[in-house]
């Protein structure tokens, strides 16, 4: 664990040096209170630090920990006080400014390195926190079958891109997918064979598209796709490309050869709609035309020439009449 240590008095710095490099920290070295603020707030910063008390010129160590604090960096920085004073109201002083323990000078050695260990013990704790509430979040956010983001993760990004682009006068390439005939081989094959050919599906999909274009699982063998910076051509184009790459090779599973298919509904961003529910179901009434044209196809359909989006633009004008 990476630990800062300040103090304006280069013996008080060696020895402490010495200290830590021997209960195995690794040390960084600060030698007055500015230098300490921007370590603690650079890149990569410790997350365990003591500070001198006065260490001229610059801040004060409780200075520095009041900055800390406000800051209010994740993960925390654990600080310790190093203090000549020692009157009740003076280590209040320090506590008052964000400091987590402190230690009088001249230090035993000893009970440096046992309060360093506490601070070193609550750093570990929340490292570990917070790497579960990012596990749980990442959870929330991804479907558990195919690991692709989930509906409403989708949904989100799909959201994101739609004010971005718009800000910078981009459009939007939407496109809604649907495996063909999904059910007959969960009624043939079984659950889990269609659990498969979902992990396939995503598989190759994901393996056919540019790094910033974004695949999400819509709903059971439905998925959607945001693909920014595209016209209806491009976003046409990208799907027939998907289309054809999860019909060919077929998928393998468990022994036998199963053509996979899906129907592609696609749509734009026209700039200035920015709703993802109204793309969504134009891109779900595109899909629908190409289940309707015999599957295994792409439809593309514009914002203006969509039935939904039209009676979505109707229902909201008469609600603001
Ligand atoms: P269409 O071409 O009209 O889309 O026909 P389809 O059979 O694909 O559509 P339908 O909506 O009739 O059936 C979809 C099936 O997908 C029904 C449902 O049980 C199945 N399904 C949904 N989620 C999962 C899943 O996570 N795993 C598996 N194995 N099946 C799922
Ligand atoms: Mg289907
Ligand atoms: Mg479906």
């Amino acid at each position: 664990m990476k630990v800062l240590i300040a103090d304006d008095e280069r013996i008080m710095r060696t020895l402490l040096r010495s200290a830590l490099q021997g209960w195995g920290y690794e040390v960084v070295v600060a030698e007055n209170g500015d230098q300490a603020w921007a370590a603690l707030s650079g890149e990569d910063a410790p997350t365990l630090a003591v500070l001198d008390w006065i260490m001229p010129p610059g801040m004060t160590g409780p200075e520095v920990c009041r900055k800390v604090r406000e800051l209010g960096r994740e993960p925390y920085t654990y600080i310790l006080l190093l203090t000549s004073k020692n009157t009740t109201s003076e280590t209040v002083e320090g506590m008052e400014a964000g400091a987590d323990d402190y230690v009088v000078k001249p230090f035993h050695n000893h009970e440096l390195q046992v309060r360093l260990r506490a601070g070193k013990r609550i750093i570990d704790l929340q490292t570990e926190l917070l790497e579960a509430r990012e596990e749980l979040r990442d959870r929330a956010n991804k479907d558990l079958l195919t690991m692709l983001p989930n509906r409403s993760a989708i949904q989100d990004l799909l959201e994101q891109e739609l004010s971005r682009c718009h800000r910078e006068g981009r459009t939007v390439g939407v496109i809604l997918l649907d495996l063909d005939h999904f059910k007959r081989i969960n009624d043939t094959l079984g659950h889990l064979a269609g659990d498969t050919v979902l992990r396939e599906t995503a598989t190759r999909f994901r393996a056919n598209m540019r790094t910033y274009d974004r695949i999400g699982r819509y709903g059971g063998e439905e998925f959607l796709v945001v693909l920014p910076n595209c016209d209806l051509e491009q976003a046409t184009h990208q799907a027939e490309r998907l289309r054809s790459k999860l019909a060919q090779p077929p998928v393998f599973v468990d022994g036998n050869q199963l053509s996979v298919t899906a129907s592609f509904g696609v749509t734009v961003s026209d700039g200035c709609e920015r709703s993802p529910e109204v793309l969504i179901r134009v891109a779900d009434e595109a899909l629908y035309r190409a289940k309707a044209n015999g599957r295994n196809c792409v439809e593309c359909l514009m914002i203006e020439n969509s039935r939904a989006a039209n009676e979505i633009g109707t229902a909201r004008s008469a609600r603001e009449l």
